[in-house]
């Protein structure tokens, strides 16, 4: 059987790409590289045409405050063909910077950033940062989810939108009040959890692309790799933090 490749796309990754964000998509093509299948992934920059009918994950990384503003009027441009993707069931993931602009705004001191409007959730700049290791628990995988957090944006989920996860630990997630972290709407995840995301936790890759080949209705199934040094290190982490 041919498989059609699988394309990933990583907007804007010239300025939304911090501590390592890049790496969740070095992570997705290797583990379909490692597996014999077909990947491309295309980085679209502020200036670049995307037709988003061909992503099958889409990839939005984090930013500080400086880079968001730069990046809010070509995040917005892409409004309605990423609003679309989701609608359509298309896999996406965003951290931090890039989760925040998932939702209605972004109260920084001075100014609101306009956010996408896909998530039902606002974000507000609390007083100090939010830094630190951090754990939660999801339904999506078994393992705890592993990463660090540092976020001066406190994010609250409208109600009845389901949380990526429930923080454990010292971690602090949307806000350090509700004990929620991210957001998991469909095949879409939004985290504040950098470290990358994806090689620390390569259940967490593998259900992207489960959910990217779902959608395009190729029955492929994913041969599981090697990953005992990736969990071990996970559990390691987890249990530094006070998680069994
Ligand atoms: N600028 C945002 C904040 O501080 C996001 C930072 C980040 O991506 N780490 O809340």
């Amino acid at each position: 059987m041919t498989v059609k490749p699988l394309t990933i796309v990583h907007l804007f990754p010239e300025l939304l790409n911090l501590y390592g964000d890049g790496g969740n998509v070095i992570c997705l093509r290797r583990r379909l590289e490692w597996r014999g299948l077909p990947v491309e992934v295309q980085e679209v920059g502020m200036g670049d045409a995307m037709d988003f009918s061909r992503a099958d994950i889409v990839f939005i990384g984090g930013g500080a405050d400086r880079e968001q503003m730069i990046v809010k009027d070509a995040m917005m441009e892409r409004k309605s063909e990423l609003s679309a993707y989701v609608a359509d069931g298309g896999a996406l993931l965003a951290v931090c910077g890039g989760y925040q602009f998932l939702g209605h705004s972004y109260a920084m001191d001075d100014v609101v950033v306009e956010g996408l409007g896909i998530i039902d959730m606002e974000t507000v700049r609390g007083e100090g940062r939010l830094i630190g290791n951090a754990v939660i628990q999801s339904d999506i995988c078994d393992m705890p989810i592993v990463g660090f957090e540092n976020h001066g944006g406190r994010t609250t989920l409208g109600s009845g939108v389901n949380p990526l996860g429930r923080v454990l630990g010292k971690t602090f997630g949307n806000n350090g009040q509700d004990g929620f972290e991210g957001v998991h709407q469909g095949n879409l995840i939004g985290t504040y959890l950098h470290g990358p995301l994806l090689p620390k936790n390569p259940q967490v890759a593998d259900w992207l692309i489960a959910r990217a080949y779902e959608r395009r209705g190729d029955a492929i199934g994913l041969e599981p790799l090697d990953d005992a040094e990736e969990l071990a290190a996970n559990q390691v982490m987890a249990r530094r933090l006070g998680v069994a």
